[in-house]
């Protein structure tokens, strides 16, 4: 052996050496906080700092007094936590299912990981993290953007669901091929479960492509019924939330393997306009065709979504619809608004931007 090869094969020993000093050394940091899973095999929900938080105030103070005074205000007030914001019930949730998954399997990565994606200066930082810490909130990835789009980073942390309460933001993040919407406060307080995580998504346009919505805005009623009738064996395209009720059903899995089935902290609703006999039949052959399963399939064939959201009592429900979202909204629900499809042209059934008559 030459005296180099020596000297290579001395350097890599000890590489090896301080490798395993140093995973030792982390092993045995005790910490009675878990720690974030990894990304890949998290589910990432990223939340924006108004929808975790109640920031209205705040707000009124950026957009009427500008940045420095809004800094200053949040310094101010640093070790006053934020009140709850719309995603506050949500991600408390996230964290109920988090720990039950924790005391089943105490090994595994697959759980809810939350990201707290801000815009806001690193000065406020500080208040959100106090707000964080004082409501035991387990959040430990803070991404602050500094004002540029969060889609970027999205991508990076493999981001499964992004709230936020910029519909431009989140128009960006769906164009992108990432499952996001636009969070809204309900108009009054509703009790929600503390025990298990409640989703409500709508179909068309939601879970599903907007094929069949665009039947039914440009057709009517009766065409979009014999187009379903025809298509009834041909699955329907993903829409931009398929993703996340996947990953719902991934966790749901885990419990049922361990015999949780009937003490499921995850429970699913697919709330949709459709009508059961003429339409409704599509929709449960692409679930199925998807291997998806939904808890409780409700076919409204029209009816108000308010009122059965009111019973549902949803974390989150998601629309592509802005009268879906108020109607869900005044009934109490926390409502998510999906900026995709067709619908976005609409309101109540009638084109938005009619074109100008010619004098
Ligand atoms: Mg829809």
């Amino acid at each position: 052996m030459s005296g180099t090869e020596e000297k290579v094969g001395r350097r890599r020993d000890e590489e090896e050496q301080d490798w395993e000093a140093a995973k030792a050394f982390f092993n045995n940091m005790k910490s009675k906080k878990p720690r974030p899973p990894k990304p890949s095999t998290a589910i990432t929900i990223a939340v924006s700092s108004r929808t975790l938080f109640n920031m209205v105030e705040e707000r009124k103070i950026y957009e009427d007094e500008g940045l420095e005074k809004y800094v200053a205000y949040n310094q101010q007030l640093e070790d006053q936590p934020l009140k709850h914001g719309a995603a506050f019930p949500f991600v408390k949730a996230l964290m109920t299912v988090n720990s039950r998954l924790r005391e089943l399997y105490p090994d595994s990565e697959e759980l809810f990981d939350i990201v707290l994606m801000t815009n806001n200066h690193a000065q406020v930082g500080v208040r959100l993290i106090n707000s964080i810490n004082h409501y035991d909130l387990l959040i430990e990835r803070f991404c602050m953007t500094g004002g540029k789009s969060p889609v970027g980073y999205l991508k990076a942390y493999m981001t499964n669901l992004y709230l936020s309460k910029d519909p431009e933001k989140v128009k960006e993040a769906i164009e992108q091929g990432i499952a996001a919407a636009t969070l809204f406060t309900p108009g009054k307080k509703t009790e929600l479960s503390e025990s298990q995580l409640r989703v409500a998504f709508d179909g068309d346009a939601v879970l599903f492509s907007d094929e069949s919505e665009i039947i039914v805005k440009q057709q009517g009623l009766d065409q979009f019924f014999e187009h379903e009738k025809a298509n009834v064996n041909k699955p329907l395209a993903q829409g931009p939330l398929k993703c996340f009720l996947e990953a719902l059903g991934k966790l749901q899995r885990k419990f049922y393997s361990k015999n949780e089935r009937m003490n499921c902290p995850i429970r699913t609703f697919l709330v949709t306009a459709r009508s059961a006999a003429s339409s409704g039949a599509r929709v449960l052959k692409t679930l199925r065709s998807w291997g998806l399963e939904i808890d409780e399939a409700l076919f409204l064939a029209g009816a108000p979504k308010g009122p059965l959201l009111e019973k549902i009592k949803p974390h989150i429900f998601f629309d592509d619809q802005i009268f879906h979202i108020e109607g869900a909204t005044e009934t109490g629900t926390i409502a998510a608004h999906v900026p995709y499809g067709i619908g976005q042209k609409y309101h109540k059934g009638k084109l938005i931007e009619q074109p100008e008559k010619q004098k």
